[in-house]
């Protein structure tokens, strides 16, 4: 028996994925999943990568690339990123057309990424099975995957604080210009406007200091529309607010993939990323997908699980390591007034040479493979 602990997209798309691979679905103990998700969480923007999408589709044929092409409701494609300073010279962007793809990704709110892969799971009922089923009830499983999301710190965790909160909310911006996600570096933090589904509509991941973020939250509408152009720039036109704001703490944790024998933690719980670059669900979603696919292949040549785990760990380490030290990095190019020209010289070096662009797009599209 494998029990799968969570309710969060990681364990869900791991439910799935594992089905695919041939794991019985008897052979699984899971939690049972609520459809009322919080507002704060249902509301959240993901922007998914293309590589996500790719692994997702194979259980959910929805989020196939070209399926959300054809039906926009469901989450907004990304043709173009856009990273900036904000206010500066300096700059780059990644166009889908260059990398020969139709999309670089999408966005969803977690509430429709999650009814999706509830709705894949509740098309075979026996899938959703809770793990306090009277079958399973006393069973003793020979592997708990953990993947129940960020908690209170772990044993073994490495955590970061940047002294930084995100500001979150929906906004409306005057001009569209579809499938552009921005991402602009200002002096206290990183400030992102990616496209949702509904025309106009953006989600905002504003990073600055607490006091900043409290500040801007309690500003009158009208002041937060300002304020925001005023950090962002003109690209959008007039930009005003859509919903409520949140202030989100932003914290990066890691620990290990194997605290204990017989368990293996993936997605959220194995590692909490800063929101810059939009890449935590991606990761886990790979954690996902390596895991299912060593335990399929373990199933098939009935070898050792313990061996089966090394290779899982040893596969996903450099994508987990580059993938924190790069959002670490990101973070804090907060620009102190000595590094601006650097900053500068260094998107305007990415924006000339083709080759590192698609190299960073590919990473950030695919992760980095190992092992
Ligand atoms: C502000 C912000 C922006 C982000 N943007 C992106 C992005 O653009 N792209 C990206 O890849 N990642 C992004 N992330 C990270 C992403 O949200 C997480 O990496 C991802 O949700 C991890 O999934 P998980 O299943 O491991 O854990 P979680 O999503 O944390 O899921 C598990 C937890 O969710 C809650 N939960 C789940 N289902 C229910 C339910 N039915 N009822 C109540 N609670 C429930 C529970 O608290 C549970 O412990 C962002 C994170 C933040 C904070």
């Amino acid at each position: 028996m494998i029990r799968i602990e969570g309710r969060g997209p990681v364990a869900l798309a791991l439910r799935l994925l594992l089905e695919r691979e041939g794991v019985d679905r008897q052979a699984l103990i899971v939690d049972p999943v609520d459809a009322d998700l919080p507002d704060w969480l249902g509301s959240r923007a993901l922007a998914v990568s293309l590589g996500s999408l790719q692994t997702l589709a194979r259980v959910v044929p929805q989020c196939a690339p070209n399926a959300l092409l054809e039906s926009p409701g469901l989450a907004a494609p990304i043709t173009v990123v856009e990273v900036s300073r904000a206010r500066a010279s300096g700059g780059t962007r990644i166009r889908a057309g260059e990398l020969g793809t139709p999309l670089l990704g999408a966005v969803f709110r977690y509430g429709t990424l999650h009814r999706l892969l509830r709705e894949a799971i509740d098309l075979n009922a026996s899938l959703a099975q809770p793990a306090h089923d009277q079958a399973t009830a006393g069973i003793q499983p020979l592997l708990t995957v953990v993947a129940d999301g960020e908690t209170e710190r772990r044993t073994g965790q490495r955590t970061r604080e940047f002294e930084q909160m995100a500001l979150l909310a929906e906004v409306e911006a005057e001009r569209e210009c579809p499938g552009w996600a921005y991402e602009r570096f200002t002096s206290e933090g990183p400030l992102a406007l990616l496209p949702l589904p509904e025309p106009y509509r953006r989600a905002l991941v504003w990073c600055a200091p607490e006091s900043q973020c409290r500040a801007r939250a309690e500003l009158s509408e009208t002041a937060f529309g300002s304020a925001l152009v005023e950090a962002f720039g003109n690209a959008l036109g007039r930009i005003r607010l859509h919903s409520a704001r949140h202030v989100s703490p932003v914290t990066r944790r890691i620990g290990p993939l194997r605290p204990a024998s017989g368990q293996v933690v993936i997605g959220n719980a194995a590692q909490t990323l800063h929101p810059v670059a939009g890449q935590g669900l991606n990761l886990g979603l790979r954690d996902a997908a390596v895991l299912a696919r060593t335990l399929g292949d373990w199933r098939a040549q009935a070898g050792s699980l313990a061996a089966a785990l090394d290779r899982f760990e040893g596969h996903r380490r450099w994508d987990r390591e580059t993938l924190v030290a790069t959002t670490d990095l990101l973070a804090t190019l907060t620009c102190p007034d000595l590094f601006k020209p650097v900053h500068a010289a260094a998107l305007t070096l990415i924006d000339f040479c083709a080759p590192i662009r698609h190299t960073i797009a590919r990473g950030l599209m695919f992760g980095i493979r190992s092992g």
